[in-house]
């Protein structure tokens, strides 16, 4: 299988010895491994700690864009060292998160110099006291447009609604739709486990989407761990041969 989203110790969460040689000695020595796509955080990229975790930016892209040269000098950095390990199975991507205008925390020259862009939510600036519906129709809007900004892959796309209260078959069906007519990837991930996963991978199956799948690895020990995934196919009463496997287009 191919590990289209994993980490390195570029992402402030990830464990520090977790490196793309790490990934590079997968490939070769782990036969379930065909290849992985190294997905930072464009937050870890653009912005210093403090900052990515406060996530201001999200409301306040001025602060993308006062760090903007700095984030272009690490990831210029970053997909150098990729490169290295370009002939062993290691290929570059990011994750990416949206602000409120609309715009990815990567500078857009960038997309065109990796392999694959994940857009995933992990934070939105929206009051979670707030009453449900309004919640869920926040979350909505601004995946609908993630779905829109060009990116290859949703990544954990229930994760976050899924913290805040349980999401309807229904509901996992429009995103679906969506990420059909956008041509976008739904992912399966193996770090944030959800139980929408199997009315996910139902849905996708049903309407011929694409499924990304990724380990999400932060640690050594997560790394080429396909275990949930192969058991989420086979609960949702799906065999490997029926998904249609998203394979990024390598640059
Ligand atoms: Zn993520
Ligand atoms: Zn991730």
């Amino acid at each position: 299988m191919i590990d289209c989203h994993a980490h390195t110790n570029m992402s402030y969460c990830a464990e520090n010895a977790l490196t793309p040689e790490i990934y590079s000695d997968l490939v070769k020595n782990n036969t379930e491994v065909d290849a992985v796509y190294v997905t930072d955080h464009g937050m870890a990229v653009y912005f210093p700690s403090e900052m990515a975790w406060s996530w201001q930016y999200i409301t306040d892209s001025r602060i993308f864009d006062q760090h903007k040269d700095w984030g272009n000098r690490r990831l210029e950095e970053h997909l150098a060292n990729l490169a290295k390990f370009r002939n062993n199975g290691v290929f570059p991507g990011l994750e990416v998160e949206m602000m409120h205008d609309g715009r990815l925390t990567i500078d857009d020259p960038f997309r065109a110099r990796i392999d694959i862009l994940i857009g995933s939510v992990h934070y939105l600036p929206i009051d979670i006291e707030e009453d449900r519906n309004l919640i869920l129709s926040d979350w909505k809007r601004h995946t609908i447009e993630l779905i829109n900004s060009g990116i290859d892959v949703l990544g954990h796309p229930f994760r976050w609604i899924n913290n805040q209260f349980p999401v309807s078959r229904a509901i996992v069906r429009e995103i679906v739709k969506e990420a059909k007519v956008a041509g976008v990837a739904m992912e399966l991930n193996g770090h944030f486990v959800v139980p929408t996963d199997i009315d996910m991978l139902q849905e996708a199956v049903e309407l011929g989407v694409p499924i990304s799948t990724g380990t999400d690895s932060h640690t050594i020990a997560e790394t080429g761990d396909f275990t949930y995934h192969l058991a989420t196919i086979r609960q949702a009463g799906l065999s490997l041969a029926e998904i249609k496997l998203f394979t990024p287009k390598r640059k």
